[in-house]
Formats: structure tokens, C-alpha cells, sequence
């Protein structure tokens, strides 16, 4: 199995482009930026809101915790590599405390209101744009070799007044390389493609199509998170529920996949449940036949039949996007 798109986008580029553990960071001095308050805190860093103090302009700084030289060093790269494309995060620098010598990497600051908060609020339109903005920063991301494999709600920053969208943590974005063995503990468990849930090493780029999709499902039916399993092997169950087990059992014969033994045991037979037992009174405003054929080409198993970011900002459920960007060219 290799990637349909962008499958020599690495091969194609110096190898310093790629090989982030021959990276030699040029670390700035730490003075300048100024923490203000403490903003957010994950598995892997305390993110602050600050200023830099020769500018007065603000900041966020993202403050490690002590993981591998290598996961560092990973991130850094590819930060580096993917800096100013469309709706990706801005790294502004990489800094590191004098005395403790633990690292940060400081990043343009966005205005975001939690997603609990503004997905509601959006419009049909809304949820149309920052979905096609996202998919701009995923097909970006692809064409530089690069796959995020952390896409949720958590991970996506909107300014709303500005209209701005900007996809952060790469802190477990990787390189693709045609055949290579991935590890398959990526992703949050509630937006993990079928193909980790089923341990198949080999996959790429189109893991990024699946979470992608469980994201605008949540949007949509306001219902998040839309997969939401208790443990990996429910995770697969739960997906099953909605889009069935036929299309599992095809998708484990083609690529000489097993189920877990826990999983088989329990998961039963489920047919296709259909989009519209989804919709409610509260979340009616979103469904269109268009959403519901995306949705059907995003949520498959089988990760070479997804579309890839491009084909989906093409769909016809992106149509009122695209005309509107041509008519302000
Ligand atoms: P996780 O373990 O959740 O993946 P992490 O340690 O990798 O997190 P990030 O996801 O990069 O860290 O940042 C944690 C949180 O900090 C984000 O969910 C977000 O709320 C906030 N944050 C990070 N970067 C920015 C930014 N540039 N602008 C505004 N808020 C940000």
C-alpha cells in the first residue's frame, strides 16, 4: 500500500529536508518573550500566551516537557518545513531557558474560542469554510511529505472575527516514505482511522482524511465526538455501528489484515446506518445531500479509497466555498 498522492515528496527533496535527527537547532535566547498566563497543557507541553518584548508583539509559548531528542527534533523540522503555507501554524522561534535548558517553541498567536463554544454558533456556511480552509492546510502539509496525525477539534485554532483557521501541534506529524512502518499509537483515539484500529503499519497521508471526516461529522450533527469509543477495540465497534461490518471484513481480506481477538468476539454484524437517522431538530440546518455523499467517500475503511484533500475541496459540498473565494480573486 502506498499513498495515491504525493507518494515521492520526501525523495524528491534534499535530505536535510526529511532526516530531522541530523537537525542542529540554532536555539534564540528565551529572554525576550515574556509569559503572561498559562493558556493550555497536553500530554507533551504548557502552552502560555506572552510578548515579545522587543516588539511588543504577542506570542504563544510552548513550553516541552522532557521527551526524546528525536520527537523534538521531529517537530521542529517539520515546523520549520511547513511554516507559511495555507492556514498553518506560524513557528515564529525556537528558544531555550538558559538555566534549565528546556526547550520552547514560540508561536504566532491565535484568538481561539473553544470549540465546545463555537461550533454551535456556526452557520451551514461556516462549517463549509473552515472545513475547505482545514482541508487547504492538510493538502499543503501532503505535497510537503508530511502527514499530521492529530486532527481533532483540539488541534484546529480559530480566530472567528477574523475568519482565520490555523492547524497547530505537530507534535506527532511524521514524514512519509513510501513503504515505511508506522507507529499506529498516533492520533486521539476518538479520530483514529480504521487502519490503526486494526494495526496496519503502512498507512499515509489519507489517516489525515479519516480523523478530517470525524471532525466534520461531530461538526455537523453536533455530536462530538461523533466515534466515541471507550478503549481502541470499541473505537472499531463504534465505527462499525454507523458504517457497517461488510465493508470491514473486505477491508481486512484485501490488505490480509486480522481482527483483534477481543474485537472478533464481540463485534457482531451491523449494516449501514444511514446519515439521516443522525439528524435531529437541532442539527437539521446542516444536512444537504451533498454533506451525506462527503461524508460516505471520507469515512471509509479502506484508506486508498478516500478521497485525498484536493478531491475533497472539490466535492460539491465545498461548491458555495469555491465560488465565493473566485468571485473575491
Ligand atoms: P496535546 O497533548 O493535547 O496534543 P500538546 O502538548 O501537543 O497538546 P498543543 O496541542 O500544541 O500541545 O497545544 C496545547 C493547547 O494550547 C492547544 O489545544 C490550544 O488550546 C493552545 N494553543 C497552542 N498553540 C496555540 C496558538 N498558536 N494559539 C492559540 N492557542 C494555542
Amino acid at each position: 500500500s502506498i499513498a495515491k498522492v504525493y507518494p515521492y515528496a520526501n525523495t524528491n527533496k534534499p535530505k536535510e529536508y526529511y532526516d530531522y535527527e541530523q537537525l542542529q537547532v540554532t536555539w534564540g535566547s528565551q529572554d525576550i518573550y515574556e509569559i503572561s498566563r498559562k493558556i493550555g497543557r497536553g500530554k507533551y507541553s504548557e502552552v502560555f500566551s506572552g510578548v515579545n518584548a522587543l516588539n511588543q508583539e504577542q506570542c504563544v509559548i510552548k513550553v516541552l516537557k522532557p521527551v526524546k531528542k528525536k520527537k523534538i527534533k521531529r517537530e521542529i523540522k517539520i515546523l520549520q518545513n511547513l511554516t507559511g503555507g495555507p492556514n498553518i501554524v506560524g513557528l515564529l522561534d525556537v528558544v531555550r531557558d538558559p538555566e534549565s535548558r528546556v526547550p520552547c517553541l514560540i508561536f504566532e498567536s491565535i484568538n481561539n474560542i473553544d470549540f465546545r463554544t463555537l461550533y454551535p454558533r456556526f452557520t451551514d456556511m461556516d462549517i463549509r469554510f473552515y472545513m475547505y480552509e482545514l482541508l487547504r492546510a492538510l493538502d499543503y502539509s501532503h505535497s510537503m511529505g508530511i502527514m499530521h496525525r492529530d486532527v481533532k477539534p483540539h488541534n484546529v485554532m480559530i480566530d472567528h472575527e477574523k475568519r482565520q483557521l490555523r492547524l497547530i501541534d505537530w507534535g506527532l506529524a511524521d514524514f512519509y516514505h513510501p513503504q515505511e512502518k508506522y507507529n499506529v499509537r498516533v492520533a486521539s483515539r476518538c479520530f483514529k482511522g480504521p487502519e490503526l484500529l486494526v494495526d496496519f503499519h503502512f498507512y499515509d497521508y489519507s489517516l489525515d482524511l479519516w480523523s478530517f471526516g470525524c471532525m466534520l461529522a461531530g461538526m455537523v450533527f453536533r455530536k462530538e465526538p461523533f466515534f466515541s469509543g471507550a478503549d481502541n477495540y470499541d473505537q472499531l465497534i463504534k465505527i462499525a455501528r454507523v458504517i457497517g461490518t461488510d465493508k470491514l471484513y473486505e477491508y481486512l481480506k484485501k490488505y490480509d489484515l486480522k481482527l483483534h481477538p477481543h474485537v472478533a468476539k464481540v463485534i457482531g454484524k451491523y449494516p449501514v446506518k444511514p446519515w439521516s437517522k443522525f439528524v435531529t431538530t437541532e442539527n437539521q440546518k446542516y444536512m444537504s445531500n451533498e454533506l451525506f455523499d462527503l461524508l460516505d467517500k471520507l469515512l471509509q475503511y479502506d484508506h486508498q479509497d478516500r478521497p485525498t484533500a484536493k478531491e475533497a475541496m472539490e466535492h460539491p459540498y465545498f461548491a458555495p466555498i469555491r465560488q465565493q473565494q473566485q468571485q473575491q480573486q
